[in-house]
């Protein structure tokens, strides 16, 4: 019986690291903190990182979320971590540089990153070159498909837009794209301008701008276009109509100027010819072919 107390005795006061002799009272998975620090690998990312990037645009994708390289990065490191040592793991990313190669198919990253594993804090910091994977993005593929969800066309009431009103429509266009939208053509046409986009969300943010900008009103008209993946398919044609002739205003037809004094809806204007002070009716259909004198836009 005192043999074994002695025994008790003893191994209290000889706890050794199995791994490397060293005398401790502290143990995490049966080893000094040192050997248990030194057995855990935080990164092992290469493999992990998958983000693609289109040749066309240049842009980053993980799946079809557009990205940039460093979230990608953070988030296949957090998982990897939380994947091999728990889904609780407390994992910090203290610093985190990525530099593309010139050619775009790798990604040079350095990163420390920080974590907590079985109370220890362990610190790692790593570089490693992350593959980049070539795909067209669906956006480019459609642009390249000739794509489009809606129609923006641009018209004015009784008349034919001016060239100024047109370029103005087609910059609101370029400076409301979205992160996905895009222009596929543009048709100029005798009566306006038809702006081709890749959604009718796009499209009638265009409308609403031009409206906002240019007066007139816009109105939309869905048609069914066919089906996908057991889905209906629309075409949005949004037709703006920007405001016609005004009382007070001096339009041009031929070489003859009119003051516009009455606007008959539908039907046309009644005015002065201002070269011979005769009152005039000009139908609407010959309204189409004036053009306003001095216009605003
Ligand atoms: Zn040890
Ligand atoms: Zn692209």
């Amino acid at each position: 019986m005192t043999e074994k107390k002695d025994d008790l005795k003893r191994e209290k006061w000889s706890k050794f690291c199995p791994k490397c002799g060293k005398q401790t009272d502290e143990f995490f998975d049966s080893m000094c903190k040192d050997c248990f620090k030194q057995g855990i690998t935080l990164l092992a990312p290469e493999r992990l990182v998958s983000v693609s990037v289109c040749p066309h645009c240049g842009g980053f994708f993980k799946g079809k979320e557009r990205t940039s390289i460093e979230p990608a990065v953070e988030t296949a490191v957090r998982k990897a971590i939380r994947k091999k040592y728990g889904a609780e793991t407390p994992v910090e990313i203290a610093g985190l540089s990525v530099e593309l190669a010139e050619n775009k198919r790798s990604a040079h990253v350095s990163i420390t990153v920080k974590a907590e594993i079985s109370g220890v804090d362990i610190e790692e910091t790593g570089v490693f070159t992350a593959a980049l994977k070539r795909a067209i993005c669906d956006r480019c593929s459609r642009i390249a498909g000739g794509y489009y969800a809606a129609i923006v066309q641009i018209r004015a009431e009784v008349r034919i837009p001016t060239d100024k009103e047109l370029a103005l429509a087609e910059n609101i266009a370029h400076a409301s794209l979205g992160e996905s939208d895009f222009v596929s053509k543009e048709r100029m046409l005798k009566e306006g301008l038809d702006i081709y986009v890749s959604s009718a969300e796009y499209g009638r943010r265009i409308s609403r701008t031009v409206v906002k900008e240019l007066g007139g009103s816009f109105s939309e008209n869905k048609k069914l276009y066919g089906r996908k993946d057991g889905r209906d398919i629309y075409r949005v044609t949004f037709l703006v109509r920007l405001p016609g002739f005004k009382q007070g205003e001096v339009v041009k037809i031929g070489n003859k100027k009119i003051l516009v004094e009455k606007v008959i809806e539908r039907k046309g204007i009644e005015g002065v010819d201002l070269n011979t002070d005769e009152p005039v009716f000009v139908s609407k259909k010959e309204m189409m072919m004036a053009k306003i004198l001095n216009p605003k836009y």
